[in-house]
């Protein structure tokens, strides 16, 4: 099953001049959504995580069923003021201005290996954030993933961790 055939390019969206990446149709497709998260788990397996971080908020529709295929537990990195109890969080730069992640303080144990996923992979700085943030709270980041990679932007470059992605445009 290709993957690609199931994700589609919207025009113009958000804003005019941009291509968007639609995983709704994936998702909408249970075959080709189960297929998608099953080869997930087998490229992020041997990177040995004890838990999975998904970025709020399409991360989450990747990282918690992951979670559940590999028998691992799934933090929430979320946009600031989501989170109940002391939270740590970490601004960081976006093409026009800036924007924030959080997370719960206690979610991870010292040294717990945590690979954090998000839908898709543009400039690199919103999984880069939740690299950061993930240190922050003690973690070690084994590995970073996401659906889609948009290669021709350059954001694995962005990572100082192994990156894996099931689909690119180039
Ligand atoms: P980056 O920080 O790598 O530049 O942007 C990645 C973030 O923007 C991800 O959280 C992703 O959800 C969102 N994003 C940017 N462009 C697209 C797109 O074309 N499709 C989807 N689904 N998400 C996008």
């Amino acid at each position: 099953m290709d993957i690609k055939d199931h994700i589609r390019g919207i025009p113009d969206f958000p804003k005019p001049g941009i291509l968007f990446y639609d995983i709704s149709t994936l998702l909408r497709h249970g075959a080709a959504w189960r297929t998608a998260m099953a080869r997930l788990a087998d490229v992020i397996r041997p990177h040995k995580p004890d838990m999975l971080a998904g970025i709020e908020s399409r991360g989450f529709l990747v990282a918690a069923p992951l979670a559940l295929e590999l028998g691992l537990g799934f933090v929430m990195l979320r946009k600031p003021r989501k989170l109940p109890g002391l939270t740590i969080g970490l601004n960081y730069a976006l093409e026009y201005g800036t924007d924030r992640i959080e997370m719960q303080a206690d979610a991870v144990q010292k040294g717990n290996r945590v690979v954090v996923l998000d839908d898709l992979l543009a400039t690199g700085g919103t999984l880069a954030a939740g690299i950061s943030l993930l240190r922050q709270a003690g973690a070690e980041v084994p590995c970073a993933a996401t659906l889609i990679e948009l290669s021709f932007l350059g954001g694995r470059k962005r990572l100082d961790v192994p990156f894996e992605s099931l689909v690119q445009y180039d």
